[in-house]
Parts: structure tokens; C-alpha cells; sequence
């Protein structure tokens, strides 16, 4: 009897363990305290990526990185510029409610007097009710002024510049110039031409920011806060400055891509992204952090050979076509995250609602809020939340996508002032036509009917935020 009892007791011990090691009982305290980085390219396009398609671009370390997390295909921002898309991101709600989107100003310039409003909550304010330390490291583009930057919205540190990589241009505000003659000379290549300041906090550091240097620096300082925060829960913001043109690579990078100059830039990030996730794997913390890679919107395109590629989307930055707002997407979590190539659709909002669910902090219930939890998909494999995507252009809804369709009421090329307005929408079956090529309105009524009501019951309860952006000077 003796004997028996305590062989149970010996095999009780050793479920205990088993349990305990394989993280079921331990499983919801170690996702409390998951880590979230968001490592977010500037105008770097759905084609720019090895894991993408893109034939000479070399993105060894976003390659494995896909390979062991999921690779999403159908991953939007919230706009097809800067500022609303980082608007967007931040807030988890389409930029047109906080004001963040414009028909008079696209993004804030240097000029501008406004920035993201006070009323907004950022998911840097959001984390940091549950004890999460946060960084933004990288373009702000958010507003520049004291109020408006990232230590006073939710975040602890900031490392960066406060708006784009060719604002300030001393060489065009001489006069003489004109704007797209400028992107053909040699200037361009000067980063003595761009007055961008670096900033710490809310002090400049250096100004003009040398950008040759800046994407390792950025790197350095990401590095430095998780080594400092390795005991703690933390958010970092990680917001590349490029491969937003002017570009810039350092002197390890410069001429080596067959890609140009733009491929140097894209292949000195990735580098960079490798460093990170060694870091991550020698602390131990990759077992309980969250990295994702996406970019804020499609390549520019009038930049010809130094725009990025939108790959086989059609168009690119500034507009609605799916060039413009459909991004690589990457989430890597191993152990966390089951791997696999996604097709679901998710949107650069859904992190706030997802991550905050992640972390156990409430979505607040006082707004509407856009993004939806895609944990499901992201830690158990299921299908996702989301039905639809809406597109954007300022404060005016160019297209809907519900489903595998998208119909666009309204079309404009990314840079083209000439806008076209259809009563019948073309629509594209985006599973079947992801180029955009094919109108298939005639065979399918149904499904414009149905994309008309989910308009309808959208803007219902749409509240036009004040405009941010349209005061400068
Ligand atoms: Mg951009």
C-alpha cells in the first residue's frame, strides 16, 4: 500500500513538471507579459521583399523570419500616405475619425501646426496601463511640435527624426529649382540637402540627421532598449525612415545590391532586423516576443528607379488601387505564433485591438474603434475576424473590399490630379485578380448591392474627426 502511494505521488511530480515545462500551466502568465516590436518601412512596397518575390533584393534575416512566424498576403495599411497610415497603426481607427487624414494637406509637413490629437489614444498609451516600458525609435510623422511627439503620446523614449527624410529641403526652398528636377540631380544625393533634425526625447541631437548612418543607428538604439528592458514587458516602435526617398545607405551597404541604391537601403534594414532577432534569441525573450515587419504604404512610384515595387499590385503610393495600401506582412513569434502563409485579411489596426487583448488591457468602449483581434489566426491558426478593408483617400472612400472583391466608386492615380467617379464601381475579384485587371461588375450585382450596405450601416456611425493637417504656414 505503502509501495503504491508513493509511486502515485512520483507520477503526480512528474505531470507537475511535464505540465509546468511544456508551459500549460504557466502558459497564461508568460503571454501576459509578451513583448510586441513593430518594425514598420517607409514606402517600401508588397514586391520589395526575397520572401515576396522580389528577384535581387537579398532579405536573408525578413526571409527566415517569414519562414518561421506566418507570411501574411492580404495585409493592408490604414492609407496610402505617412501620416494617416502611422495615424492609423497607432490608434487602431481609420485616420478619417481622429482628423489624421485630409483633403487639403495628404500628411504634416514642417510647417504644419497640428499634430495627433490628445483625445486619441495610442497603443504606446494603451500598454502602458498594464506596466509596459515603450520606445519609438524612427519617423514619427505625427506632428512635430512639443505636444504632438512620442514622449507625449504614450511613449517613454523616442530616438528619431519628426517627420519625412526629404522634408526641409534647403536646395528647393533657394527657389530655381523645380520639384522633379531636383529628384534628378546630384543633390538628392546630399544629405546636406534635407535639414531633417534628429531628435532624443524632445531635444535635437543632430541636425541635418546624417541619414548615411541612420538606419544602424536606429538599429543600436532598438538593441539597447531590449537589453534594458529584458526584465520588463515592452512595446517598440521601431518606424524606419526609408527606404522613403532621398535614399542613403551606409559604407558597408552602398553599391553592393544588384538592385541599386534602393536595394543597399532595403538589404542595410534587413541586416538590421537580423541583429535584432539574435538579440532577442541570446536574452531568451524570443519565447515571449511578438516581431512584426510591414511598411506604412506602397512604393513611390514617380521615383522611378529608387520607388520601390508593388510587385504584381497594381499602382503604388497615393493611391487606393492595391500598390498603394496591400503590404508585406510578417509576424514572427516562434513557439507563439503557428507558421504558414496567411491569406486572411488583417490591416495595420487590428495590432492595437490585438495586442492590447494580448497584454489584457481593455479596448476602450468610448469610440469606434476599427481594428479587430487576430490572435486566433496569429497563436491557434483559425480563420480570421475580418470581412471587410476601406480605402481611403483623404477623407473620401474611394473603394471597399469585402471578401475576395473590392469595388472602387472612385479612382486616382497615386500622383494623377485627374479623378475618376463610377456609378456602377469596378470591381475586381481580388483571389482570382490580384493586379486589379479584370472589371467584373456586369456579372455580379449581388455583391456591389451588399458592399453598398456595408457602406451605408459604415458611415452611419462615421464621425469625422477635425482636420489636423489642412493648418500650416
Ligand atoms: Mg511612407
Amino acid at each position: 500500500m505503502q509501495h503504491i502511494f508513493s509511486t502515485g505521488k512520483t507520477l503526480l511530480f512528474v505531470v507537475l513538471i511535464y505540465l509546468i515545462s511544456s508551459g500549460v500551466l504557466i502558459g497564461q502568465s508568460q503571454r501576459d507579459k509578451l513583448n510586441f516590436i513593430i518594425i514598420f518601412a517607409d514606402d517600401l512596397g508588397y514586391g520589395d521583399l526575397g520572401v515576396y518575390g522580389h528577384p535581387t533584393i537579398r532579405t536573408p534575416n525578413l526571409d527566415r523570419m517569414a519562414m518561421e512566424g506566418q507570411k501574411w498576403t492580404n495585409f493592408y495599411v490604414g492609407a496610402s500616405v505617412c501620416t494617416p497610415s502611422r495615424a492609423a497603426l497607432l490608434t487602431g481607427r481609420l485616420p478619417v475619425r481622429s482628423g489624421m487624414a485630409s483633403n487639403h494637406s495628404r500628411v504634416l509637413f514642417p510647417d504644419s501646426h497640428n499634430g495627433i490629437p490628445a483625445s486619441e489614444i495610442t497603443l504606446a498609451e494603451q500598454l502602458k496601463q498594464v506596466g509596459y516600458a515603450t520606445a519609438c525609435i524612427g519617423k514619427w510623422h505625427l506632428g512635430h511640435n512639443p505636444q504632438y511627439l512620442p514622449t507625449n503620446n504614450g511613449f517613454d523614449y523616442y530616438y528619431g527624426i519628426p517627420y519625412s527624410n526629404d522634408m526641409d529641403n534647403v536646395v528647393l526652398a533657394q527657389g530655381g529649382m523645380g520639384y522633379m528636377d531636383f529628384w534628378k540631380s546630384e543633390d538628392r544625393k546630399n544629405t546636406e540637402s534635407f535639414n531633417v533634425p534628429l531628435m532624443r526625447n524632445t531635444e535635437i541631437i543632430e541636425r541635418p540627421a546624417n541619414q548615411h548612418t541612420i538606419t544602424g543607428r536606429y538599429t543600436d538604439e532598438a538593441i539597447r532598449f531590449i537589453k534594458e528592458n529584458e526584465q520588463e514587458p515592452f512595446f517598440l516602435y521601431l518606424a524606419h525612415s526609408l527606404p522613403h526617398v532621398p535614399l542613403f545607405a551606409s559604407e558597408k551597404f552602398e553599391g553592393k545590391s544588384p538592385r541599386g541604391i534602393y536595394g543597399d537601403v532595403v538589404e542595410e534594414i534587413d541586416e538590421g532586423i537580423g541583429r535584432i532577432l539574435t538579440t532577442l534569441k541570446e536574452t531568451g525573450l524570443d519565447e515571449n516576443t511578438i516581431v512584426i515587419f510591414t511598411s506604412d504604404n506602397g512604393p513611390w512610384l514617380i521615383m522611378n528607379e529608387e520607388g520601390g515595387s508593388a510587385g504584381l499590385l497594381r499602382e503604388g503610393k497615393g493611391s487606393t488601387w492595391e500598390g498603394g495600401m496591400r503590404e508585406p506582412c510578417i509576424f514572427w513569434s516562434p513557439g507563439n505564433i503557428s507558421p504558414g502563409i496567411v491569406t486572411e485579411l488583417g490591416t495595420t489596426m487590428d495590432l492595437f485591438v490585438t495586442f492590447s487583448n494580448l497584454a489584457g488591457v481593455e479596448v476602450p468602449a468610448d469610440r469606434v474603434m476599427d481594428g479587430m483581434d487576430l490572435s486566433p489566426v496569429l497563436l491557434e491558426g483559425e480563420s480570421g475576424p475580418r470581412e471587410t478593408v476601406f480605402f481611403y483617400r483623404g477623407t473620401d472612400l474611394f473603394a471597399v473590399r469585402m471578401g475576395d472583391f473590392k469595388a472602387h466608386f472612385i479612382t486616382q492615380g497615386g500622383y494623377n490630379p485627374q479623378r475618376e467617379v463610377h456609378d456602377t464601381p469596378l470591381l475586381y475579384n481580388l483571389a482570382i485578380d490580384p493586379s486589379e485587371k479584370y472589371d467584373v461588375s456586369g456579372q455580379h450585382p449581388d455583391i456591389i448591392e451588399k458592399i453598398r450596405e456595408v457602406i451605408r450601416s459604415h458611415e452611419a456611425n462615421l464621425v469625422r474627426g477635425p482636420d489636423q493637417l489642412k493648418d500650416r504656414g
